[in-house]
């Protein structure tokens, strides 16, 4: 299949570009560079350096190179960020993307897969979350996927748009040729291998008077070749209707087990200090990944916390200054 992917330069879009050209797709990456890096993308893919705030642009992608599915990953995606910035997410993330499916709606183009998110799920009732749970957005940046989440629903119907709304927990670690690298780097995994590598004095918690075992974060990891794999399935299975599913491993890691496991991998001390919590965070967030399980026969290859940080530290220590740029 013919597929545009949007943020194909990002983190999570240029693995799933990857492993996309690996199981024979053809792929367009649309990408603006701005967090974005233009090595990241695949050789085999082609690449327009676009904004999706310009429609034009858009529809000349669309017309040039007649896309069957689209994959969205382009968005601002930090939860504390949107806090401090809502206008960037209930704005810019939620124009962006309907110029996008005005695009995809106009050229025909029946397949869509949203990069959605766990931020959807503020006050779970159950742990791990399923897809039933209600959806409680915990920030502007939630808020903002459940509103992309909405509009396909209605596209949907009027438009007979499919789609498949894949809701991530926290993608974690790399392939041999591709890893995470922003700036600023606002992730966990990526953080405290930064300390392992003697860029950073030490890793801050965010907060350890949580309701939790150890009083820190519980976060659900899951490592992005499975993520990506999940995309390949969830694409496969459009044409037999829309979906949404909750992608996780199913079980919880709190931030000091996080840099517990890091601390073994990399055999560095890693000092961490405790400070204020950060807003938007909750508690717990663990996915129930049953549903994509028993549909699409989803399995991960990578469910255990010290593979998805070994993969991560191999591509940091190989790339100790990401991309270079
Ligand atoms: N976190 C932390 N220190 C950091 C970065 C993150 O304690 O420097 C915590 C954060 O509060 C959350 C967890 O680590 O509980 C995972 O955060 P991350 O930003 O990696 O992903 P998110 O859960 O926001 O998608």
């Amino acid at each position: 299949m013919n597929i545009l992917v949007t943020g194909g330069a990002g983190y999570i879009g240029s693995i799933v570009v990857e492993q996309l050209i690996l199981a024979g797709h053809s792929v367009v990456v649309f990408d603006n560079l701005y967090q974005g890096h233009r090595e990241a993308v695949h050789p085999q893919a082609k690449f327009v350096q676009g904004d999706l705030a310009d429609a034009a642009a858009i529809d000349a992608a669309f017309a040039a190179h007649h896309p069957e599915a689209v994959m969205h990953f382009a968005s601002h995606t930090l939860v504390g960020e949107s806090m401090q910035k809502p206008f960037r997410y209930l704005g810019e993330n939620v124009t962006n993307a309907l110029n996008l499916l005005q695009a995809a709606v106009e050229h025909d183009v029946r397949r869509f897969i949203l990069s959605s998110t766990a931020n959807l799920f503020d006050a779970p009732e159950r742990i791990p979350i399923a897809e039933t749970e209600t959806i409680v957005p915990g920030s502007p940046y939630g808020e903002s996927k459940h509103i992309i989440e909405r509009f396909l629903h209605w596209l949907d119907r009027i438009h007979g748009l499919r789609y498949a709304a894949l809701r991530y927990f926290n993608a974690a670690g790399a392939t041999e040729e591709r890893g995470e690298d922003h700036h600023p780097e606002n992730h966990l995994i990526p953080i405290v291998l930064q300390v392992a590598l003697g860029q950073r004095e030490h890793v801050t918690v965010f907060g350890d008077d949580y309701e939790t075992p150890d009083g820190t974060c519980v976060r659900d990891y899951i490592h992005i070749v499975d993520l990506a794999q999940a995309h390949i399935l969830a694409l496969q299975a459009l044409d037999r209707g829309s979906r949404v599913y909750n992608l996780g491993n199913g079980q919880g890691f709190s931030v000091q087990q996080v840099i517990e496991t890091a601390r073994e991998i990399t055999g560095h001390p890693i000092p961490a200090r405790v400070g204020p919590r950060r807003a938007g965070d909750p508690a717990v967030l663990v996915a129930g990944s049953q549903r994509i399980r028993d549909e699409l026969g989803w399995q991960p290859q990578f469910p255990h916390l010290r593979d998805i940080v070994a993969t991560a530290w191999r591509w940091h220590s190989r790339h100790p200054h990401g991309y270079g740029n």
